[in-house]
């Protein structure tokens, strides 16, 4: 039976980077695109839901909704699918999603939702550079890690989290989270009334050295892949907790030493 993937993303519908990933894929299967109308970078796993959603048919196989990546796999599984696809593809993103940042990634969260529901996810983000992006490299690794995915499948509850570099990579790398030094940049200027407002500015890359991760790997001009799990629970600290909380009082201490 022909294979069914859903296409999702976070720089919106009319994204170039979700059409030459539509495209690519449609080889393997049954392509649907369900996605945001308004570019949604940056919006993590947020769920929409107190307003209501408008689903919208821009073209053959292709969906606008005014919501989040998440907002669109929800619809797309129970409005457009009426079932489960058996593959959800998120991207391409236009710039990387690495290390700490993947928790802010709306193109993340649209492979993440999938994985929460029992169904392979890729998330797929192409490097920036100082020219317009060329999608035709991540576009060609995206249908190869499709293909691989739908004969193999992942682990349970596990995603990949694929970040192509700039130049002709090297090959592929099995990576881990990098760790970014935060260095939170806001910006303050006053609006035509004089009211101060503020823009927040994308962190500066400090990230801390490592030499298996994602943001080494596309440093190097490898191909990241990085498998993710929903779980974030720090399992080597869990007995250290379990220590610390086992003599704490119920009761509110009576004053503050
Ligand atoms: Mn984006």
């Amino acid at each position: 039976m022909q294979k069914r993937i859903l296409v999702t993303n976070d720089d919106g519908v009319q994204s170039e980077g979700i059409s030459a990933l539509a495209e690519a894929l449609a080889p393997l299967g049954e392509v649907t695109v369900v996605a945001p109308n308004f570019e949604a970078s940056a919006i993590g796993h947020a769920l929409t839901l107190a307003r209501p959603l408008r689903l919208e048919r821009v073209a053959d196989r292709i969906f606008a909704v005014d919501g989040t990546p998440t907002d669109c796999v929800n619809l797309a599984l129970t409005k457009v699918l009426l079932g489960r696809p058996d593959l959800v593809v998120s991207g391409i993103n236009k710039g990387s999603n690495l290390g700490d940042d993947v928790t802010y990634s709306g193109t993340v969260a649209g492979a993440l939702e999938g994985a929460l529901m029992g169904i392979d996810g890729l998330a797929i983000s192409l490097e920036r550079s100082d020219g317009p992006f060329d999608f035709a490299q991540a576009a060609n690794v995206a249908a190869t890690l499709a293909r691989a995915v739908l004969r193999h499948g992942l682990p349970a509850r596990t995603l990949l989290n694929v970040n192509v570099p700039r130049i002709a990579a090297r090959g592929f790398r099995a990576t881990v989270q990098a760790r970014r030094n935060h260095v939170t940049s806001v910006r303050e200027a006053l609006d035509p009334r004089g009211q101060a407002y503020y823009w927040l500015e994308e962190g500066q890359y400090d990230w801390e050295p490592h030499d298996h991760s994602d943001y080494q790997a596309v440093k190097d001009g490898w191909i990241s892949v990085t498998p993710l799990q929903p779980d974030l629970t720090d399992h080597a600290g869990l007995a250290t907790v379990g220590d610390a909380l086992r003599d704490l009082p119920l009761h509110r201490p009576a004053e503050v030493e």
